[in-house]
This record gives structure tokens, C-alpha cells and sequence, in this order.
């Protein structure tokens, strides 16, 4: 789901994973400083539910072929 610059409303590609990794983000249209604020909390969940997903994809890396 893309997400609308709040400034310019122009949509932006930023993925959930783009915004945990940059935090504060500079919009390409209209240069204003988007800062997100990620919860440090959110942030250990969400890198938690990432290796979750790493250890599903070597579990069934043999029986399954994941893009
Ligand atoms: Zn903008």
C-alpha cells in the first residue's frame, strides 16, 4: 500500500520496511522532511516477524521456491 506524501499527498513508493529502515524520509516532489517516528518497539517486532519468515523460507527451501 502505497503511502501519500502528507505535504504534496503525492503517493510515494514507501514500503512499511522502507519507513522502519528510514525513519525520516525527504519527499521527492516537494522536499518536505517526513519524519514517521517508528516505534522502537514496532520496529523489534517487525524485524522479528522478517526472521520468522527467513526461517519458514530455509524450512521449506526445499519443497518450496519462494520469490
Ligand atoms: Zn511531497
Amino acid at each position: 500500500m502505497p503511502l501519500p506524501c502528507p505535504s504534496c499527498t503525492t503517493p510515494l513508493d514507501l514500503t512499511l520496511e522502507f519507513i522502519l529502515k528510514n525513519p525520516v524520509s525527504v519527499c521527492p516532489h516537494c522536499q518536505t522532511v517526513m519524519n514517521f517516528n517508528v516505534d522502537k518497539s514496532i520496529q523489534k517486532e517487525y524485524n522479528q516477524a522478517l526472521q520468522n519468515i527467513e526461517d519458514v523460507k530455509k524450512k521449506y527451501s526445499k519443497i518450496a521456491k519462494f520469490k
